[in-house]
């Protein structure tokens, strides 16, 4: 994790996601390490994560730090970055995207989590914009209700969860909910569809949205980084 190096620990410049994506921030490095991905065929648990167990009105009242969350098999997926294996851990959404370019948000974005064994963590963010139907589509067909039954998905091929285009932009930033923990290494995926109908149903479970506000970009900028597998 990112820690202040000398001086006070408010004087360094917080490095938080999400972030406004802008064009003049882009770099391209010949140098940047490929992101390898390799996913495979699972069966995946998507549960609603509450943040207000002890509210009494919990079960009916919408927080912006709440999602729908698909839990996979251990081993269903992995990425590798310069040497370091990240496992997927699970995947989620929020509305409207978290990231945004020039400004606009597209009304969906998908986070897949992975975690390596000595706690780092990389996220894949995949903004989802209406049209056709995808993998997204099964994903979410039924939702999970906040105090209710987990909703058994089988047989989701994780490769098809991200577009054909292997080009992706990385930064490092952080979790988009408490504890706000700095070091996190995002890669933002270009746009996959999903119906319209998807994106009505999780907008009328979170009708005051569950994304952040993007963060200050500071002196951060986003490498252009492929993609190989997945
Ligand atoms: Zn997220």
């Amino acid at each position: 994790m990112v820690t202040a190096t000398g001086g006070a620990a408010q004087s360094r410049e917080p490095a938080q996601s999400p972030i406004d994506v802008t064009f003049d921030a882009i770099r391209f490095d010949p140098a940047q390490p490929r992101l390898s991905v390799s996913y495979w065929r699972t069966d995946v648990e998507l549960e609603y994560v509450r943040k207000d167990l002890s509210s009494p009105t919990g079960c009916v009242t919408r927080q912006a730090e709440e999602t729908e969350e698909a839990a996979v098999e251990p081993g269903s997926g992995h990425v590798t970055l310069a040497g370091v294996r990240y496992d997927l851990v699970q995947f989620h959404f929020h509305t409207p995207a978290e990231h945004r370019v020039g400004g606009r948000a597209d009304p969906l974005e998908m986070h897949l989590v992975h975690r390596a064994a000595d706690g780092g963590l990389l996220v894949i963010g995949v903004p989802l914009r209406p049209g056709t139907r995808s993998t997204v589509d099964s994903v979410l067909a039924r939702l999970a209700p906040e105090c209710g039954e987990p909703v058994d998905v089988p047989d989701i091929e994780l490769g098809t969860l991200l577009p054909a285009n292997r080009l992706m932009l990385s930064y490092t930033g952080s979790l988009t909910t408490a504890p706000f923990t700095e070091g996190v290494r995002w890669f933002l995926a270009t746009g996959m569809t999903v119906s319209q109908a998807t994106i009505d149903r999780f907008q009328q479970l979170f009708t005051g949205g569950n994304a952040r506000a993007v963060q200050p970009l500071g002196g951060r900028t986003l490498a252009l980084t492929p993609r190989t597998g997945g």
